[in-house]
């Protein structure tokens, strides 16, 4: 049965690039199929389009009912199978908030299952992307695991255990892989100035995942971290803290994304939700020496994408908007600048171009029907002016204005 043509007229469309004026948006199946400017006299609109917003950076493998859990036991006390649903319910809350494209950074078992749910259109909701970690023992991403339980997320801790388990993550379908140059503020034990692998371990990992046609991000908050990722080629820098004036060329030549996370180091420093003293003192330091290096960074065009480590915990699926409005605030940026930051440049960054993060013929039907103008204001990007979520074609959330 042929898909049926679906049509929504005489809004405002900002199309991830530009304000194109009122126009109808058509699309069939999971594609739009038009983009059609209306007479120049139609009336001024008091609903936009603009295209789903793109999450870079998330963690999604944890609970999503409201009900407190200690985050760090939660998913070695949960099956699997039960996991997976929490998986797609914080997916479907990020829709609800127009977020139609996520980009898990720490994914498994339980992400992949549910990637392929969504991807295959079984459960209505955002694109799902999933890399697969590979990080020593004793690295950032082993220690959410706590220390003397047997079962742990795999590690690698040579080169060729960093090559294997590339291997392993693109036989298990992973669209890229995570790296780790520095520790972290969450893990347990482990300090954010630690090494995270050596440059042979990072060589062979990133060269491995280029080979197999991966993306690969690098965590860091460390100038040394920045360093090593990007000595080895890196595809994008989370968090980046610790970016330096003597990066700033090679960033701009390779034109590398960072996924700042302001919020989640912001709440965690504030102690806005509850987190150990010890997390509480390294985002602190983090975000001093942040703010330190980020806003010269701004200022000289480093290219920053939406990135904010939801995790459901300290920051919930939704707060994408608010993430937003910091990266304006936080950069000197125009509310125009931001936007993109959230749309057609975050799809650039994760090399969905050709798929989304743009109203074009032939890209996802993937948008957000909002009340007001958020390339002129973004601070109308609110939950309650999102009226309607359309994401591959199908409405998730709120109703089409007629
Ligand atoms: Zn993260």
């Amino acid at each position: 049965m042929p898909a049926i043509s679906q049509t929504v007229t005489g809004l405002s469309v900002w199309d991830g690039d530009l304000d194109r004026g009122p126009a109808s948006l058509e699309w069939s199946g999971d594609r739009i199929t038009a983009v059609t400017p209306l007479a120049a006299d139609a009336p001024p609109a008091e609903f936009s389009i603009i295209p789903g917003l793109i999450d870079t950076h998330v963690h999604m493998d944890a609970s999503a009912v409201p009900t407190p859990v200690d985050w760090m036991t939660w998913p070695i006390v949960t099956p699997a199978s039960e996991r997976t649903l929490h998986v797609v319910a914080h997916a479907r809350a990020a829709a609800a908030a127009g977020v139609t494209t996520l980009r898990e950074l720490a994914g498994g078992e339980v992400q992949f299952s549910a990637a392929r749910g969504l991807n295959a259109g079984l459960i209505p909701g955002p694109r799902l992307l999933v890399h697969g970690p590979v990080g020593m023992t004793a690295g950032h991403g082993d220690l959410f695991v706590p220390p003397h339980y047997p079962h742990r997320t795999p590690l690698a801790d040579s080169p060729d255990e960093c090559r294997k388990l590339v291997r392993q993550w693109a036989r298990s379908g992973a669209d890229g892989i995570k790296i780790f140059t520095s520790g972290g503020v969450l893990s347990v034990g482990d300090k954010v100035g630690w090494r995270n692998q050596t440059r042979a371990e990072i060589a062979a990992t990133v060269d491995e995942a280029h080979a197999l046609g991966m993306l690969v991000a690098a965590h860091t908050h460390t100038a040394e971290g920045v360093d090593i990722a990007l000595e080895f080629e890196v595809d994008s820098l989370e968090h980046g803290t610790g970016i330096l004036e003597r990066h700033w060329e090679t960033l701009l030549e390779r034109n590398i994304p960072i996924a700042p996370t302001l919020l989640i180091n912001d709440a965690i420093a504030d102690r806005r939700i509850p987190v150990s003293d010890d997390a509480a003192e390294k985002a602190r330091a983090v975000v001093a020496e942040r703010d330190a290096n980020f806003a010269g960074a701004a200022a000289a065009g480093i290219r920053f994408v939406l990135g904010t480590d939801a995790n459901g915990v300290m920051v919930q699926f939704g707060d994408q908007l608010e993430e937003l409005r910091l990266m304006k605030r936080a950069f000197g940026w125009s509310a125009e600048r931001a936007l993109r930051a959230g749309t057609s440049d975050a799809a650039d960054a994760v090399r969905l171009t050709d798929t989304t993060g743009r109203l074009r013929p032939g890209l996802g039907a993937d948008f957000v029907i909002v009340r007001g103008r958020p390339w002129e204001d973004i601070d109308v990007l609110t939950a309650e002016n999102i009226v309607a979520v359309v994401a591959r074609g199908q409405l998730v959330s709120g109703a089409i204005p007629a």
